[in-house]
């Protein structure tokens, strides 16, 4: 589904990712760990389009397709998710305005027919409701004045109307209590568990490896993977220390 080859990127002349390499195939979870500075949110960023950032050497491909040519919107289209570490706030828009239009930017992109309110309105509540998520949260500006737990679970409620092939979480558990916590991991596997998509978790810790359990864990450091194993590759981190496991 998603083949990272020699990836190199910059930001404003400064080079991040330093020849990093990832595949990841239909059904599979994926965690990639690291410590601070790593390069781990640049890597959504770069896999998402973000503006800002160069790609000096390597190649992407998704779903077959060469990723670094498509534009953030195709991306999107074509079935890309990124759930970033500081979700964005939107006022003036509201939760449902902003997640139909986004939906039906994409249906049209892939050529299929729009959403009507009715039929939308159908599917935010079903997601809602899977997320334990107030029907009246949806109807608020994005993310204005939610609590961190709630832009959390807004985003899954976003994942599950978008029903991406690929997800990249960017520390989806920060900020998270321990029930906020299963809500979003169960949203994770209830979402994309399934053989045909597949998700990358960006994490600083074990605990959300407890509730959506990886089939590969890497450690990210200094630009590249430096270190792929099972889960317990995530337990040796947590108890060691990225000092150890990455040197
Ligand atoms: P991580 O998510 O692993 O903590 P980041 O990808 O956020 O790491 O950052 C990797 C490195 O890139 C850090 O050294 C950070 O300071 C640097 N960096 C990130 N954004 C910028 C930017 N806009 N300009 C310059 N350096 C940046
Ligand atoms: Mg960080
Ligand atoms: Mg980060």
């Amino acid at each position: 589904m998603l083949k990272i080859d020699n990836l190199h990127a910059e930001i404003d002349g400064k080079e991040i990712l330093k020849g990093l390499s990832l595949s990841v195939n239909a059904g599979e979870v994926h965690a990639i760990m690291g410590p601070n500075g790593a390069g781990k949110s640049t890597l959504g960023y770069v896999l998402g389009g973000r503006p800002g950032y160069e790609v000096t050497e390597g190649s992407v491909t998704f779903a077959g397709e060469d990723l670094l040519e498509m534009d953030a919107d195709a991306r999107a289209a074509a079935g890309l998710f990124l759930g970033f570490q500081y979700p964005v706030e939107i006022p003036g828009v509201s939760n449902v305005q902003f997640l139909r239009e986004s939906l039906n930017s994409q249906r049209r992109a892939r050529d299929e027919k729009p959403l009507s309110g009715a039929e939308f309105l159908k599917l935010a509540r079903a997601q809602a409701d899977g997320l334990g998520m107030d029907m009246d949260m949806l109807k608020r500006p994005v993310n204005v004045g939610f609590s961190g737990g709630e832009k959390k679970r807004n985003e899954m409620v976003q994942m599950g109307i978008l029903d991406p092939k690929l997800a990249i979480l960017d520390e989806t558990d920060s900020g998270l209590d321990i029930d906020a916590l299963r809500i979003v991991g169960d949203g994770i596997n209830r979402i994309m568990r399934s053989p045909d998509k597949a998700v990358i978790l960006i994490t600083h810790y074990q605990r959300l490896l407890d509730y959506v359990q990886p089939d590969f864990v890497h450690v990210l450091a200094d630009g590249r993977i430096v270190r792929s194993g099972g889960p317990e590759l995530a337990h040796e981190l947590e108890r060691e220390g990225y000092g150890a496991v990455a040197a």
